[in-house]
């Protein structure tokens, strides 16, 4: 193993940078005359298998980051001599090349590039990476006018640990105090090197590393060199609290826009470009990559799924390795993707180094509360409100739609308040009086495929005093489309019918505090009540349409007293109504959303608009006996035993035909869930089954094993954790077990799900129970 390996293929042409893990070299593909750049990974760290293990993660990361203003993986290779990134390689410096031969940079070009480096970061957030290392020294800043960023060494997935470090100066508070990197830490690093590109200084200087940590926890960012114009998108981007700086990168770049745009005009973007340009191009004609000006960046020159590598170990047995390599020089038992899917718990192939087939990854969706706060110049109108936006995922149409849907309810509330205004301003100007808005927003239950939120909208005025401009309001996304759930999507159809309203009625009366006085109907008065409203487009006047929301428990009723038939409009009540006793009347979409697909069957038979027969809900929480092996629960009714681990909390689970319990961990994020139920359907039909459901949550299955009169299946849920099923079947019914889990965790789970696999006894499966 030495420093002089070099990937096959290549003639190496120059040097262009020597970091800390290794070099990086401009090189010509000889077969097609392509230039690249390529990342060798020093050969002593080839060894150091934390070192290596990050290396690889670069690899892993950057194939899923598909983004003009991010630099683009051709393909990584690892032999036992060495390892490398093939790049596309950027015509052009870095800014930390650009900042020392200049010192400052025009408003226009830091803001340009703060741009480019924003909707570049935004990219990879959206893949779910977060950089953790943005520095000067990591953005490319071509002679073309683009910025891409390199060096995703230290990028962990969202939410997630990786190597700690970063660079001091660009460190954000919740970096220095350990925490996972998350979109706003990329954020806070990228304003900091904005500072820099402004005032030729970081914003903070220490001779420690512990003066450093101090100044970024607790100092105010000195603003004084700062121009005037730019001070308050610094101390946005700058915020401590991650909560307070914008929610996602994106969402920044629409308020940098308007920042630069009021500050140096609407062509502040080509001017910033052409400084840099110009800049840029100079420093570039001093180096090797002058070779590529003007070529611009081609396709890539290496084969199309070069890499292979097979996963062995794991619970359900390992798959061979294959090799689906077309490129010659990538040789060798490759463990890259591996440890960083991490996923692959049960064996199987990955295969990446075409970035136009990224490897599929699991994309986790992070949400984040933001506050927007103002003053309207034109009204007396001051406002203050929250809501929640997502960053991550995997598609940025979706998510984007997440975040209207999400952002939607204060939009609303404004545009209603200034109406409000408008219409009573003379009054408010006689009394010198001003509307504050206040939203809180909070977050009922978050589950793979739903986020329902429940927006309070307060409001002080004298003018505006009504109590109908204080209320709840709930809304509820489908973190798969994208969609708010209107109650067409949450309610059976026979539900949104006067009957259905009297049933609902029914349910709910016992959980309020004194009953309804009128039934919620379909047309009260003439005004369509909230439930239903829901479906016209605003609910009339400025009250919103659904108000209902789902928690852990059960589906949640914000009810306005009126709309229980009081007099008096005055007053609100919050109605929890547990899942058991409406589980009948809600759609098995919404019940799956919510993470209860059994509770259909378990509500109260009496007032269902479609009781079939229902099995006898066993309402009493399972038991649990010791046994020389362990804990060991055992179905009553399937009679399948299974050995449970110490401090997991049991539920009752009622799957359809079926009956089984969930054991939960709260400390560890991981739940056991084991079940029988009456089918005849055979192993491969169930296996089949299982991962359709998990695919259409949006999860991913990475192992399937059919064998016979068992299968196993596991893979990623949609919220990147992962899962381990395992089935048997026999004529008439059905026994199985599941494991969810962190997939940081899962060394620590492997012999946990190990042994209950082992230690699970199905019952007899050849008649109905
Ligand atoms: P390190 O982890 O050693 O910091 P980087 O990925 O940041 O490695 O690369 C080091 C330097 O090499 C960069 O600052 C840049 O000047 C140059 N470089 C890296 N990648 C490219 C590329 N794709 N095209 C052109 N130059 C690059
Ligand atoms: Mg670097």
């Amino acid at each position: 193993m030495n420093d002089t390996w070099s990937i096959p293929g290549f003639t190496e042409v120059d040097v262009l940078g020597i970091g800390g893990f290794g070099r990086v070299v401009l090189a010509k593909h000889e077969e097609s005359g392509q230039m690249v750049a390529i990342k060798y990974l020093r050969a002593e760290y080839l060894a150091d298998a934390r070192i290596a293990d990050g290396f690889r993660r670069e690899a892993w990361l950057l194939a899923g980051v598909r983004s003009p203003h991010v630099v683009r993986l051709f393909d990584f290779v690892e032999t036992p001599d060495g390892a490398a990134l093939v790049m596309e390689a950027v015509p052009g410096v870095s800014l930390r090349a650009l900042l020392a031969a200049e010192n400052v940079l025009a408003p226009e070009s830091a803001l340009a590039v703060l741009k480019g480096s924003l909707l570049g970061l935004a990219d990879a957030h959206a893949a779910g990476v977060v950089h953790r290392d943005y520095k000067p020294g990591n953005v490319l800043v071509s002679g073309q006018g683009e910025s891409k960023l390199v060096d995703f060494g230290l990028a962990t997935l969202d939410g997630h640990n990786g190597l700690t470090a970063g660079s001091p100066s660009y460190m954000a508070p919740e970096q220095w105090s350990g925490q996972p990197g998350m979109p706003a830490t990329d954020v806070y690093a990228a304003t900091c090197v904005f500072y820099q590109c402004v005032t030729g200084q970081p914003p903070f200087r220490a001779d420690t590393t512990e003066g450093m940590r101090a100044l970024h926890q607790a100092a105010p960012v000195p603003l004084d060199a700062v121009p005037e114009g730019l001070r308050a998108l610094i101390t946005r981007g700058m915020a401590k609290d991650p909560a307070w700086r914008p929610a996602t990168a994106h969402a920044f770049v629409t308020e940098l826009e308007t920042t630069a745009r009021k500050a140096y005009g609407k062509n502040w973007e080509k001017r910033g470009w052409k400084r840099l340009a110009t800049s840029a191009a100079a420093l570039t004609a001093l180096t090797p990559l002058a070779l590529l000006a003007g070529a611009g960046t081609a396709a890539a020159p290496v084969g199309a799924g070069a890499v292979a590598a097979g996963v062995g170990g794991g619970v359900g047995g390992g798959v061979p390795a294959t090799g689906a390599g077309a490129t010659a020089v990538i040789a060798g038992k490759i463990a890259a993707a591996v440890l960083i899917v991490g996923a692959l718990v049960a064996g199987g192939v990955a295969v990446f180094g075409n970035h136009d087939d990224p490897p599929p990854q699991a994309a986790a969706l992070t949400v984040a509360m933001q506050t927007e706060t103002g003053r309207d110049q034109a009204l007396p109108v001051s406002y203050d409100l929250q809501f929640p936006q997502v960053s991550g995922g995997a598609d940025p149409a979706v998510r984007q739609r997440i975040n209207a849907a999400l952002r939607a309810p204060v939009d609303k509330r404004l545009k209603a308040i200034r109406d409000g205004v408008t219409s009573y301003r003379d009054m408010f100007q006689e009394r010198g009086d001003t509307a504050a808005a206040h939203t809180k927003a909070q977050i009922l239950l978050r589950t793979p495929s739903l986020l329902s939120v429940r927006y309070q909208h307060d409001l002080d005025s004298d003018v505006l005093s009504h109590p109908t401009w204080r209320f709840p309001e709930m809304v509820n996304v489908d973190l798969g489309t994208g969609q708010a759930l209107g109650p067409k999507d949450v309610f059976r159809p026979e539900v949104l019918t006067a009957a259905g309203m009297a049933t609902l009625t029914q349910r709910l009366e016992p959980h309020t505090q004194s009953g309804f006085r009128t039934v919620v109907s379909v047309d009260g008065d003439g005004r369509k009540t909230d439930l239903d409203a829901a479906d016209s487009v605003d609910g009339g006047d400025h009250v919103p349409a659904a108000s209902f929301g789902f928690t852990e428990t059960g589906l949640q009723f914000e009810l306005l007293w009126y709309e229980l038939g009081a007099t008096t409009a005055d007053g609100q009540e919050t109605v929890t109504v547990p899942y058991g006793e409406v589980g009948d009347l809600l759609t098995p979409k919404l019940l799956t959303m919510v993470g209860k697909p059994g509770a259909a069957s378990s509500a109260s038979a009496s007032a269902a608009p479609t009781s079939a027969s229902a099995p006898p809900s066993s309402a009493s929480a399972p038991s649990i006996e010791q046994t020389p092996n362990g804990p060991t629960y055992t179905n009553p009714r399937f009679g399948f035993t299974a050995l449970i681990s110490e401090s997991f909390v049991p539920a009752p689970y009622s799957p359809p035909n079926g009956d089984g319990a969930t054991f939960s961990n709260p400390d560890t994020n991981s739940t056991l869930t084991v079940w029988g139920a009456n089918s005849s359907q055979s192993a491969a039909q169930t296996l089949a089954a299982a991962a359709a459901a998990v695919e259409a949550d949006g999860g991913r299955v990475t192992y399937r094993k059919d064998e016979g009169d068992r299968y196993s299946l596991s893979g990623f849920q949609s919220d990147g954790k992962i899962f381990y099923e395992r089935g048997f079947t026999g004529s008439a019914s059905m026994a199985a077990l599941r494991w969810v889990y962190p997939a940081e965790d899962k060394e620590q789970f492997d012999g946990l799900v190990n042994t209950t696999v082992e230690g699970f006894k199905p019952g007899d499966l050849s008649r109905p129970h």
